[in-house]
Parts: C-alpha cells; sequence; structure tokens
C-alpha cells in the first residue's frame, strides 16, 4: 500500500532543466506504478508548465521555478511556480490557441496539452507577482499484491 507522500524541487530557469525537471516528477510518481502512457503524459503536461515559466513568466531571464509533487490516495497533485510576470487575462490565456508570443512560433497549445493530459488543470496568477500552475492526476490500478 503506498503512502502519501509530498516532495519540492527548486531549480534556475533555464531551458537545460526542464528534462531534468520533468524526470524528477515522473521518477517521484512511480511509487503510484503509472502506465507508461501515464507517465508520458505527466511528462508532457510538466514540460509545458515548465517551458511557460521559462519563456513567458520570467522572459528567459534566469530565476527560480518550484515544483511541488504530492501523492495522495493514489492522485499526483503537481504545482509548478513562478515568480515572472504573471498572466492578465487566465481565461483568455487557456484558450487553444492563443498566444502572446507569436513571434516565437508558439502555437498557444501548452494549458490545452495540459487539461488533455491530466485530470485537472487550475491556474493562479498575479500580475507582476508570478503564476502557480496546479494539476492532478489519478493514477492507474493498484497491482495486486503477491501471495
Ligand atoms: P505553446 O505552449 O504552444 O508553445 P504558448 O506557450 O503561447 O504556446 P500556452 O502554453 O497555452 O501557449 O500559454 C498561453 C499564453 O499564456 C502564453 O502565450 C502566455 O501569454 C501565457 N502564459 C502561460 N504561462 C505563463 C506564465 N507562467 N507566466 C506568464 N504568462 C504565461
Ligand atoms: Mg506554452
Amino acid at each position: 500500500m503506498e503512502q502519501n507522500n509530498e516532495m519540492t524541487i527548486i531549480f534556475d530557469s533555464r531551458s537545460c532543466n526542464e528534462g531534468f525537471a520533468r524526470v524528477a516528477v515522473a521518477a517521484f510518481c512511480t511509487q503510484l506504478n503509472p502506465t507508461l502512457e501515464e507517465v508520458a503524459d505527466i511528462k508532457t503536461a510538466i514540460s509545458e508548465a515548465i517551458t511557460n515559466a521559462i519563456i513567458h513568466g520570467y522572459d528567459n531571464q534566469v530565476k527560480k521555478i518550484t515544483i511541488t509533487c504530492r501523492t495522495e490516495n493514489r492522485i499526483l497533485y503537481v504545482a509548478v511556480k513562478d515568480e515572472g510576470k504573471g498572466i492578465p487575462d487566465i481565461a483568455k490565456a487557456m484558450e487553444p490557441m492563443f498566444t502572446t508570443r507569436p513571434e516565437l512560433e508558439r502555437s498557444g497549445m501548452g494549458f490545452a496539452f495540459m487539461e488533455a493530459f491530466m485530470d485537472q488543470v487550475e491556474v493562479e496568477s498575479d500580475v507582476g507577482k508570478g503564476t502557480i500552475v496546479r494539476m492532478q492526476k489519478k493514477i492507474g490500478n493498484p497491482q495486486p499484491p503477491f501471495i
């Protein structure tokens, strides 16, 4: 029987840390025996949130990103936080194909992917203070115990 568990990582908002951070989250959730597909979904959603913090939140300046993960009753809760510029209109930002950076060839699909791959996505943001993206996903069925 899995125990409830929690971890926090804080790292520089450099794109080279994106791969490390998504693997850290994936490794943390292995205690819930996720399927390969569930792990891939979680990694994709985390990547999108981290990329957003780096390029939109911090405009590529190097500051800190905090990821907190918690597992409780087979649900993974993840929060990705930056202390960057914030989002003025969250509902608009979350619309598929909305982007404020078309010149960077962004397609405006990051939040849509997060919503597709996770069970729930909630965004809290204050202009000038930063953004927290909270996501959750229920992880498959527990493996039967060996007898
Ligand atoms: P894509 O993710 O497809 O490359 P995108 O990043 O523009 O493009 P979304 O990830 O859906 O698309 O984000 C939509 C918009 O929300 C962004 O263009 C940006 O204006 C805003 N946004 C998202 N995350 C943040 C953040 N952490 N801080 C500030 N603004 C953000
Ligand atoms: Mg994005």
